[in-house]
């Protein structure tokens, strides 16, 4: 009697222990799970990103134009900005990452940002160079919304105010990167304000 229960025991313990063992391995890894919800969304759209506190801490390379001595926002100073990346600012990684798995599913990849067009030819290589954005998809314009009707993006990532509300503005889906606390740009900073997802531990 004691004997028939006790196999009975072995037998249920190496059922539940097969049974762990099976989901165990068919449970996906977590690290494998996609950064942003959009990432599952349809193939082939057309994609945007924000530069400045988004895809790239460019934080130093305005840092250089401030100590150049130019006068701020003239040319001069933008010039300056546009051709400090390299070297300077630092890729910020989740957003790094969000870009190549839109692209390795097909998505067409711009960026808009709001820095002058002076100097931006160096921007425009050095986004290139290091995101694989196409030259002619990197645009210098203060009317997002505009720009993203324009190219018919379904979505756009930025860590600001205005990045969100223009991407909504364009009936685009605008999603929130946050920004580095070390950013010396403060203004317009308010994640989740429009509803929008955030994409987690995108500050860095
Ligand atoms: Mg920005």
């Amino acid at each position: 009697m004691i004997k028939k229960i006790s196999r009975k025991i072995l037998l249920l313990t190496s059922y539940f222990l097969l049974l762990t063992v099976f989901f165990g391995c068919s449970t996906p890894q977590k690290s494998a799970a996609p950064s942003s919800s959009a990432i599952s969304e349809q193939s082939g759209i057309n994609v945007g990103f924000d530069i400045d506190d988004t895809l790239l801490f460019s934080t130093p390379a305005f840092k250089k134009a401030d100590e150049s001595g130019e006068a701020a926002y003239s040319d001069e100073w933008w010039t300056i900005v546009n051709k400090s990346d390299e070297g300077n600012s630092i890729v910020k990684k989740v957003a790094e990452k969000i870009l190549n798995e839109h692209r390795s599913k097909g998505d067409g990849i711009f960026a808009i940002t709001a820095r002058d067009k002076a100097g931006s030819n160096v921007l425009k290589s050095y986004m290139n160079k290091t995101f694989g954005i196409k030259k002619e998809n990197v645009f210098c314009t203060h009317r997002k919304a505009e720009k993203i009707r324009e190219l018919n993006i379904k979505i756009f990532y930025g860590d600001s105010d205005s990045d969100i509300t223009a991407a909504q503005e364009a009936g685009a889906k605008g999603i929130r990167i946050l920004r580095s606390p070390k950013s010396s740009y403060k203004s317009k900073y308010h994640p989740g304000e429009f509803g929008e997802e955030i994409i987690p531990n995108s500050e860095e």
